[in-house]
């Protein structure tokens, strides 16, 4: 019944699930390696290489290797071309998501069927629908989306609540920043552990913002000394295969300046070969820009969580692997005054998500023993059973399944509150400026989840036709320019008889879930005539395309 924690990293990702002991495991395939390289080699029309298989082969074969895919999720447009054959971020991801599946079975002899699959905080409704969507291509039921702080404060927290009879009681509680610096993203995030209840209170973040930008960084530093040595030879950088070789070496400097003060780095191109020393303090210089910025949004999320009333954190977990530099503690210690630790930097989030997948696959019994019962009316939340009927049904679960009832309990008690971490709204006329601006219904840092309507006027009498644009805040702040907003859906209620007034009410409705993802509805009140979604944006892929990419993903093999 394992529903298994699958966190699908920018560069690296790895599966879990709990053992029988209700601790999560994490599962490694073949190679012994907890987590893979999520990098997918197009062998052959009909063969892919996914893992370190892939990256070793990326200096060789570079026009074919597929590297951060994540950072495209939820871009329709963007297709990686190989063999002829044009893969979407999705199903690209979809081949990284059954490498992992085929390593958990290696593992575990059980095939997964459900997962949990982790996100960064900062991710939109589309990458979030794109990261569901490649669950679905790797014939996985995703059962939820979760935002990667918050499963590695699970993973952090489980243990704290179970651990400590003070915060099981609420007698006190802890306040955890999550700094997470990971291959392709950047989170900050604030959460707050207290009486079972583990609860996000601000999330910023930066997608485009990760290791692999250091790389970059060192890279073209490196590239400039390797010319200044050779004059004659080609620069590195202006060759695709040069290009990754020396990206591959730099990231490999710059992880080894992590535990060295320096290191030396062979670069050979075009018959040329230089070997280059490397400091830590250039690498840190060179790259202080970057770290500045994830400085900045994470004194800008502690500032939110102060306005939310938190006045001090307890704790700071630095999870991701690029975390490990020392310059990050350094920075956060002295720019911050905090004492940031390491946590479990390569695997905690993957181990939080199956944690949080035992936990919605227990709470699924529970409330469906109690229905079956009488005990829980359809459409009525678990909270509001009663607590001697959620007792039962926990023992009959644990019985039933042979899982310890402090399990079942654990599962059904600890309560996962999130935020949103964008706005999201309608474009309406805004009648003293004349004209259309996004008018916010949820805001970014609202707690999820949601549901909140709001009342628009028809702009004219007899207005036959209602367009409803429905646009994602794309900044840092919220804004009344549409440019500034990412339109997400268009909709359109038509067919509205004559006979309506001017500023007649039509009704929206948002709703979003703990996995963030938007539902919207629209209503003309007076007509009583529902929203028809007529069009979706760019945004999300065909239903012909998605046919394709599955029948395309059908055609491929993994070669080991
Ligand atoms: P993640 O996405 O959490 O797997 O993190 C991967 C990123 O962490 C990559 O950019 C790695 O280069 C980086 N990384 C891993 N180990 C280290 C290290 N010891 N020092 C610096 N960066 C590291």
């Amino acid at each position: 019944m394992a529903v298994h924690g699958i966190d699908l990293g920018t560069t690296n990702s790895a599966i879990a699930r709990t053992g029988p002991d209700g601790r999560p495991q994490v599962l490694a395939g073949l190679s012994g390696e907890p987590t893979t390289p999520s990098v997918v080699l197009f062998a052959s029309p009909g063969e892919h290489v996914v893992g370190e298989g892939a990256r070793r082969e990326a200096r060789l074969d570079p026009e074919h290797v597929c590297t951060l895919v994540k950072r495209r999720m939820g871009d329709a447009e963007w297709r990686f071309v190989a063999h002829g054959k044009a893969w979407s971020a999705p199903a690209v991801s979809a081949l990284v998501l059954r490498s992992l599946v085929a390593d958990a079975a290696f593992a575990s002899g059980d095939e997964p069927t459900a997962a949990v699959i982790t996100v960064p905080a900062y991710f939109g409704d589309e990458e979030r629908r794109a990261t569901m969507l490649a669950g679905t291509y790797a014939g996985l039921d995703v059962l939820d989306v979760l935002s990667e702080p918050i499963a590695a404060a699970l993973a952090y927290g489980f243990g704290r609540l179970d651990g400590s009879p003070e915060l099981a009681k609420g007698a006190t509680h802890e306040t955890v920043l999550v700094y997470d610096l990971g291959g392709g993203t950047f989170d900050a995030t604030v959460i707050e552990l207290a009486d079972r209840r583990i609860s996000v209170l601000a999330v910023e973040g930066d997608h485009q913002l990760g290791g692999a930008d250091w790389d970059e960084r060192v890279a073209v530093a490196l590239s400039r000394r390797f010319c200044a040595d050779n004059p004659d030879a080609e620069d590195p950088l202006d060759d695709s295969a040069g290009a990754q070789a020396l990206v591959l070496a730099a990231e490999r400097a710059k992880q080894q300046l992590s535990d060295a003060e320096r290191t030396d780095v062979v670069v050979a191109h075009d018959g040329a070969r230089s070997t280059i020393t490397l400091s830590r303090a250039e690498l840190e210089e060179m790259t202080a820009p970057l770290l500045r910025r994830t400085v900045d949004l994470t004194r800008a999320c502690l500032d939110e969580a102060a306005r939310r009333g938190v006045g001090c954190v307890d704790r700071v977990l630095l999870v991701g692997g690029s975390s490990r530099m020392p310059a990050v503690a350094e920075a956060l210690r002295r720019e911050l005054d905090l004492d940031p630790r390491l946590h479990d930097p390569d695997l905690a989030v993957a181990r939080g998500a199956a944690l949080y997948g035992e936990k919605k696959e227990l709470e699924r019994m529970v409330v469906a023993d109690l229905r079956t019962r009488g005990r829980l009316r359809d459409g009525v939340p678990l909270e509001d059973a009663a607590s001697a009927d959620v007792d039962d049904a926990c023992r009959r679960v644990a019985d039933a399944f042979r899982v310890p009832l402090a399990q079942v309990r654990r599962a059904v008690e600890v309560q996962v509150d999130t935020v949103v971490s964008r706005g999201f709204g309608v474009l309406a006329v805004n009648s003293a400026a004349g004209r259309l601006e996004p008018s916010w219904l949820v805001h970014r840092n609202d707690r999820l989840p949601i549901r909140t309507s709001r009342s628009y006027g028809t702009v004219r009498a007899d207005q036959t036709e209602i367009e409803v644009t429905v646009v994602e805040q794309q900044g840092q702040a919220e804004s009344s320019r549409p440019e500034d907003a990412k339109v997400l859906i268009v909709g359109q209620i038509s067919g509205i008889p004559a006979g309506h007034d001017e500023g007649s009410e039509v009704r929206v409705t948002f709703e979003m879930g703990f996995d963030g993802v938007l539902h919207v509805t629209a209503f003309h009140v007076d007509a009583g005539i529902p929203l028809t979604l007529i069009a979706t944006t760019g945004a999300t892929l065909s239903q012909a395309e998605v046919a394709r990419e599955r029948d395309q993903l059908g055609k491929t093999r993994r070669r080991e």
